[in-house]
């Protein structure tokens, strides 16, 4: 299971299985190799500063004493984005020791040490943090390690009467669409689903939806798929001839270009809800 702690792509996740499945000796490169290529990007998932902000502008209860967890924060991209537009104490939680690292040196460089944190834990587990005592729980791009509705569910007891959940997730935006595109998600991620249906399932969990937006292309492109290509070259670089190097790219080029065919049937989605 340890191997999920840098799944940060539901695709990537199926990825290192299945590898490990196949050859041990495999699993166990890539492990630190999929940490490496993941270390040396800002964001482990799909989305940008302004997307971040454009979330945090929907919540409106925020004081300095005001307490926000941000599950599965990975390095901490987004939690520095929040730091710096929310006030209050920020706990960063994630299953990589490797990444917390990373988190808390940048809170640090950043003169935040007082008020973010970054700590190890796994959403799977009984979370380390109070019932009944947050302001605000955000997650970007990592709730589908748990699945959208039993993160909705489990994650309201942690809330304050009136706290605010956001989370970003997989979602279809149609109906229907291309067997390709249909398939491909299936296998990795059963929850995607239609926006009317995510929405049905917050409001269903006991929460009032306040606010969704599908994260511009760029959150994709410029801040995902452009910082990873340079990190693939890094890599290449480092480890000329590699198969397992070259098949971890392969593969993420792949999903790259998946995105661009199918862009109009899916993406990410941010939903903001209000517990009741
Ligand atoms: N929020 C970050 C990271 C998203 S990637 C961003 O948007 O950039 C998903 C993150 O979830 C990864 O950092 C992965 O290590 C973490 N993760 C995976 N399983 C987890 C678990 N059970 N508990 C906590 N974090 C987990």
């Amino acid at each position: 299971m340890q191997m999920k702690a840098f799944c940060c792509f539901p695709q990537v996740c199926t990825y290192i299985t299945t590898m490990s499945k196949e050859n041990k000796t495999i699993y166990e490169f890539d492990f630190s190799l999929i940490y490496e290529h993941f270390a040396n990007v800002e964001r482990q998932g799909p989305g940008s500063p302004e997307a971040t902000i454009k979330a945090l502008s929907f919540i409106d209860n925020l004081t300095d004493k005001s307490r926000i967890a941000d599950l599965g924060c990975g390095t901490g991209g987004q939690t520095m984005v929040l730091a710096q537009n929310a006030p209050g104490q920020i706990t960063g939680l994630e299953l990589s020791p490797e990444f917390i690292d990373i988190f808390n040196r940048n809170a640090a460089a950043l003169g935040w040490q007082d008020r973010v944190k970054g700590i190890v834990g796994s959403m799977t587990e009984e979370l380390p943090l109070e019932k009944d005592s947050l302001d605000l729980i955000w997650s970007e791009g990592a709730i589908y390690n748990i699945g959208f509705e039993r993160g909705f569910n489990q994650w309201r007891e942690y809330l304050k009467q009136g706290g605010y959940l956001a989370v970003t997730e997989a979602s279809w935006f149609t109906d229907e669409r291309p067997a390709e595109i249909h398939d491909y998600w299936i296998e990795h991620y059963q929850e995607i689903d239609t926006i009317p249906n995510k929405v049905a399932q917050i409001q269903k969990a006991g929460y009032i939806p306040v606010a969704t937006f599908i994260l511009p292309e760029n959150c994709w492109t410029e801040h995902y798929f452009a910082p990873g290509s340079v990190a693939h070259e890094k890599l290449l670089n480092k480890y000329p001839g590699n198969k397992t190097v070259e098949e971890f790219v392969k593969y993420q080029r792949y999903e790259a270009e998946m995105f661009r065919k199918y862009k109009e049937f899916y993406g990410y989605v941010f939903y903001i809800a209000k517990k009741i």
